[in-house]
């Protein structure tokens, strides 16, 4: 693999492992302003994220690539609110996707096919990450109260 290509490999890793203290650093938010169900719900999305990072790790290992893990930024320790919460996250995914839309186009301009199939994958997940963020938003939209927001923390509580 061009050194470029597994230095924006490894770059990604990182961001993945940076979405995931991001998460867990908005987990702490919310447990600590009384939103415990998406305190679950955002310790949820943060191990999903280690599973993303963990993925790509292991594809550079299986072709042979060494890996190399380099310090992640801290998340913010406050939010400006709950609905905030989850429109700062669809924008951190939007910016997920951009990237991963890139090292899609620059594995398959290297001929790394087996790469571009790995990113492509994640395209996917990020349609579905990205769907989830839109629907918890537009339902909280709807009903921009106490209760509404009390009901969705309920809701998000219930991820499996
Ligand atoms: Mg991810």
């Amino acid at each position: 693999m061009k050194k470029e290509l597994l230095e924006l490999a490894l770059d990604q890793i990182n961001y993945e492992f940076e979405s995931s203290y991001l998460y867990l650093s908005m987990s702490a938010w919310a447990q600590d302003n009384g939103y415990p169900g998406t305190a679950k719900w955002m310790e949820k999305q943060a191990e999903e994220e280690i599973t993303h990072g963990k993925k790509m790790m292991h594809f550079l290992q299986e072709v042979n690539e060494k890996v190399i893990l380099t310090p992640i930024a801290a998340g913010p320790v406050d939010f400006p609110g709950f609905i905030e919460l989850f429109k700062l996250s669809l924008e951190h995914e939007k910016k997920v996707t951009a990237r991963i839309v890139k090292l899609y186009e620059e594995a398959t301009a290297a001929k790394e096919y087996a790469l571009a199939n790995l990113y492509s994958w994640f395209i996917d997940e990020q349609v579905e990450e990205e769907s989830t963020l839109v629907d918890i938003i537009t339902r909280l939209e709807k009903v921009p109260t106490p209760i509404g927001v009390m009901m969705m923390d309920d809701r998000l509580g219930q991820r499996a």
